[in-house]
């Protein structure tokens, strides 16, 4: 059996006009002798829809039921589109999280996919010609609906595609492809052809949504190869896969930006061993990730401590820290939720020194001020204030010679 798994976003679905450009590339499959398996996001605006919506209801919607209202957008999708084929004449049905069942964990907002009943789904693959999958959702051992966090439909397909044995998983979204830079923000991006998994590990890590990090994980632990394309032309996208002889070892091979981002500074906290341990192991505990953290001595026996959490942990960040201000002897808690961090990516950057230094010096020139670097042997991100954000990513595209001729 030939199996291919389809994964189209929120625009892509948007209306009834997008589904039927949806159901063109699912009848086309069929053509081509394929079990389909199509796995689809919520109709775009309807999970930020549904996110406000809750916030209206409660001061602190419960983490649990918060999963079961933003579940409906993709079964709202599901059913919708299955009507679509039905139409057709497609053997076909919706199936959501807990049908499949795709088994997560606990963690209510970011579950992560423990298990897929393949078996099960390949005997359905016999009597149905296409699968309708709800993207973003699962169920925990306990039948509780669970999401996979923003961007999740991503994940879902390619895992079903690891789970299947799938030829290949293609995201059809609303760009054609994977781009050296977001191409609605820097009109000059390139399209990358074919990219490795590492290095679109790293690119979605730093920021680039078009596929969310734990789908290139599970892409590159199960060798899935995935077609990055638009579900609005024809053109080839992009090919995620393993790295090989054929690829271009550019220095630099993407700017990445991310807006969700708010930092912390704990100011002259006692400089002593145990200190770092106590603010981050509750923060650890509440699920809360921590992205860029500086440390540096200031005063006698003080230090100030940076770090930077998701935008939206700030305020569950602060509640923490509150707790164990005294303990550590802060003499100051700062936060600022306006802030980005821009980051310059390129696995050939192992074998270049002087990355930093360009980057520095382009952000300079347009005076933009750096509050933390960190860097790792294949990135260079920098906060900085997220008014300067595209400012910032067009700049470093240019001086890493990106621009489209
Ligand atoms: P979908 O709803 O189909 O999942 P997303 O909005 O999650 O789509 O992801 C697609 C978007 O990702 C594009 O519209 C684009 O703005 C953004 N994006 C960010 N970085 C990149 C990049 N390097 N290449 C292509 N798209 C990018
Ligand atoms: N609907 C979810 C979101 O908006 C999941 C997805 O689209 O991948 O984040
Ligand atoms: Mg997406």
């Amino acid at each position: 059996m030939r199996i291919l798994v389809q994964k189209f976003g929120g625009t892509s679905v948007a209306n009834l006009e997008c589904m039927l450009k949806v159901r063109e590339k699912v009848l086309a499959a069929l053509d081509k002798g394929y079990k389909v398996v199509v796995v689809l996001s919520a109709m775009s605006g309807e999970t930020n829809r549904l996110i406000d919506m809750a916030k209206k209801w409660s001061s602190k919607p419960d983490p649990a039921e918060m999963d079961v209202l933003l579940a409906t957008g993709e079964q709202t999708s599901v059913a919708l589109f299955s009507m679509l084929l039905k139409d057709k004449g497609v053997k076909t049905r919706s199936l959501l999280g807990y049908q499949i069942p795709i088994q997560t964990d606990k963690s209510f907002g970011k579950a992560r996919i423990l298990d897929i009943d393949a078996e099960k789904l390949k005997h359905m693959l016999t009597r149905f010609d296409v699968l309708v999958a709800a993207g973003f959702q699962g169920c925990d051992c306990e039948q509780r609906i669970t999401t996979l966090g923003r961007g999740g439909s991503d994940t879902s397909a390619v895992a079903l595609a690891a789970a299947l044995n799938a030829e290949l998983c293609e995201i059809y979204t609303d760009v054609d492809g994977v781009y050296t830079t977001d191409p609605n923000i820097c009109s000059k991006a390139r399209k990358i052809h074919k990219i490795a998994y590492d290095e679109m590990l790293e690119m979605a890590s730093m920021g680039a949504k078009v596929l969310q990090i734990r789908s290139v994980e599970f892409a590159k632990k199960y060798n899935v190869p995935v077609h990055v394309r638009s579900t609005f032309s024809d053109e080839p996208g992009t090919l995620v896969v393993q790295e090989d002889e054929t690829m271009e070892a550019a220095m630099v091979s993407g700017i990445a930006y991310d807006k969700d981002q708010a930092r912390i500074t704990l100011v002259d906290v006692y400089d002593e061993p145990g200190i770092a341990a106590t603010v981050f192991e509750p923060l650890a505990a509440a699920n809360i990730v921590v992205d860029m953290i500086v440390q540096n001595p200031s005063r006698e026996g003080r230090t100030d401590m940076t770090f930077t959490v998701p935008k939206g942990s700030l305020e569950e960040t602060l509640d923490i820290i509150e707790k164990i201000k005294d303990q550590i002897g802060a003499r100051g808690v700062l936060s600022d939720p306006n802030v980005a961090k821009v980051s310059v990516i390129g696995v050939g950057m192992r074998n270049h020194s002087g990355v930093a230094a360009i980057a520095f010096s382009a952000l300079k020139n347009e005076n933009i001020n750096i509050m933390i670097i960190s860097t790792s042997e294949i990135k260079i991100s920098c906060l900085i204030e997220e008014k300067y954000t595209e400012l910032a990513v067009r700049t470093l595209h240019e001086a890493f010679g990106l621009d489209q001729a």
